[in-house]
């Protein structure tokens, strides 16, 4: 190389760093409203939305896009990070890196995590940050806002007023229903994060994982273990305090709610970290400089800790859809919240403004132990009559697998009595259903028509399929409103039978059933006739709700069936 061409690539070399430095200088000056605002201003959703634009703008490390929009229109945002760059979920897998997902403002007026997230965003995207520095070990994706429409508002819920947090089985709202299906249920998370605000002062950040018996223990127990643990310390070494959400006592820490239709414990449901983050009330700097700790926190204990995150993960993936095969173990349908077996000590805030004194409390019950009171064992299989499509398209929002049989076909299925039916409001539905059944089930042969759905639990949905279509279960097609056309009448407690708003109720139905009205009643009835005379079997098809068969009442069945034993059957997947 002769000297002039040294000269040259001296030069070049030197155009390249100094056009490296503004870049970096250029990123360096990107801030959020509230950071410029010393966090004392929330950054709204149009200088958030310019904001990810700028940063994108800044950096070849970060992807911007979008997973949906909201009722009103707004665009959901979100950003994929990671080095080399993967664009999709496929090379994401592919890479066999943890893929994190960070999400906030699930809850319109809770913008403190979302604070923290943003500033970590810019981070992850900005070279020379040791963010930035962790790409190379895990896929990090980030959703700041899942309800723009309630972030505008500042509300809990979303324009309609319906809460988000309580939407992941119904996945009726369409902001929920864009995060799970274009995200969760496309990328398929190792770790999810759910940024929220609440928890105990004088706690910095409150944390919890998974809650429910039916999730994979193992899963949460590494978040209790370690990964809390980790982010605990690193917040105490910013000056910060963290501990479980919710609250506590002198004698006991309470914790999050257990039910799959919540974050978090959904993400356990589909074999995920889902992991709660709470900031309690505090200064607004303290909340975004704790959250933004904890974000970049948990992305730190995920690049170090790459394959144990991922095994936990594959294990319970390889368990659901082992189980389901087999057709093996229980499903927790009913649990209580019990005392871990160990003691804690945390600190507690007691009385009110002037009065207000931090207490420590040692030797507390935690808790936080999910303890099945009720279960039933796990089938191969659901069954759904092609009666049943209302609850079908629910398991279809979540992407579960289901199969149509091509042919009629003769089953062995189990079949629970229902032994009372009460209606009451839960959350957005004003007469959501709530079953109990008889402990002994129904054993019979039904022969199934052409078009019937079956549900296989061995699929990696598997728990959320059990926990869907359990009748006793707080989150299933029951209790969702799916069912309500097909469900039996609820049986007449013999006590009240003289009451007359029952009796008239009965009568009317019973009075429509017996002169054969109804067109479903009708079709379902020929079906029920027609498969019993050809396999002249007592209970082979079954007659609709009401219906009465030679004179006595039928049996109250829960047109759910399972199917005990793995069997080959003439399906094709549904469409
Ligand atoms: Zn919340």
């Amino acid at each position: 190389m002769n000297r002039s061409r040294k000269r040259l690539l001296t030069i070049m070399l030197a155009v390249l760093l100094l056009l490296g430095m503004q870049k970096l200088a250029l990123a360096q000056e990107i801030r959020t409203t509230s950071e410029r605002a010393d966090f004392e201003v929330y950054t709204s959703y149009e200088e958030m939305m310019d904001y990810l634009q700028q940063v994108q703008a800044s950096s070849t490390e970060m992807l911007l896009s979008d997973f949906g929009e909201t009722i009103e229109g707004r665009v959901q945002p979100f950003a994929i990070f990671s080095r080399p760059m993967v664009t999709n979920p496929a090379e994401a897998w592919a890479t066999g890196k943890p893929i994190v997902l960070l999400a906030a403002n699930v809850h319109g007026g809770e913008r403190t995590v979302r604070e923290g997230l943003l500033i970590c965003i810019r981070e992850l995207a900005t070279a020379g940050t040791e963010m930035n520095e962790l790409l190379d070990d895990l896929v990090v994706l980030t959703v700041p806002s899942i309800n723009p429409d309630g972030l505008v508002r500042a509300t809990r819920g979303n324009s309609l007023g319906i809460d988000l947090n309580r939407d992941y089985i119904k996945l009726e709202q369409p902001a929920l229903r864009n995060f799970a299906q274009n995200i969760l249920l496309t990328w398929y998370p190792h770790v999810f994060l759910d940024g929220h605000n609440g928890g105990a002062y004088p706690y910095n950040i409150c944390y919890q994982g998974p809650a429910h018996a039916a999730s994979n223990q193992s899963i949460t127990h590494l978040s209790d273990r370690e990964i809390f643990p980790f982010i605990g310390a690193e917040l105490e070494k910013g000056g910060f305090k963290a501990w479980y959400y919710s609250g506590g006592n002198e004698e006991a820490w309470r914790t999050a709610p257990t039910e799959p239709r919540i974050s978090i414990n959904y993400g356990g449901f589909i074999n995920c970290f889902g992991l709660l983050y709470e900031s309690p009330r505090q200064s607004r700097p303290d909340g975004a400089n704790s959250a933004l700790i904890a974000c970049r926190a948990l992305v730190k204990y995920c690049a170090r800790n790459p394959e144990k995150i991922k095994m936990h993960v594959d294990l319970a993936r390889r368990e659901t859809v082992e189980l389901g095969q087999k057709a093996q173990g229980e499903i927790p349908v009913q649990i209580r919240t019990g005392p871990k077996d160990y003691k804690v000590s945390y600190v507690i805030a007691q009385g009110r403004g002037e009065e207000e004194q931090i207490i420590q409390v040692t030797n507390a019950d935690l808790m936080m132990e999910p303890i099945p009171t009720k279960t039933r064992p796990r089938p191969y299989a659901y069954i759904l009559e092609p009666r049943a499509y209302k609850a079908v398209e629910m398991l279809k929002r979540q992407k579960i697998m289901i199969e149509v049989l091509q042919e009629e076909t003769e089953i062995d299925v189990e079949a629970y009595l229902m032994t009372g039916l009460e209606r009451g409001p839960v959350y957005d539905h004003p007469a959501s259903a709530t079953v109990t059944c008889a402990d002994e089930t129904v054993k019979r042969t039904q022969t199934f028509p052409k078009g019937t759905y079956i549900v296989r639990t061995g699929q990696m949905m598997g728990r959320v399929v059990c926990h869907m279509l359990e009748p006793e279960t707080t989150d299933n097609v029951i209790t969702w409103n799916a069912m309500d056309a097909i469900l039996p009448r609820a049986p007449r407690p013999p006590a009240q039978a003289d009451q007359p708003p029952t009796e008239q109720r009965a009568g009317r139905i019973r009075a429509g059933a017996g002169a054969g009205a109804g067109a479903a009643g009708q079709r379902a009835g020929r079906a029920g006739a027609g498969a019993a005379q050809r396999t002249g079997r007592a209970g082979a098809g079954m007659p609709p709700a009401g219906m009465q068969r030679g004179g006595q009442a039928r049996e109250p069945i829960i047109p759910i069936f399972k199917l005990m034993i793995p069997t080959a059957l003439p399906t094709k997947i549904l469409k």
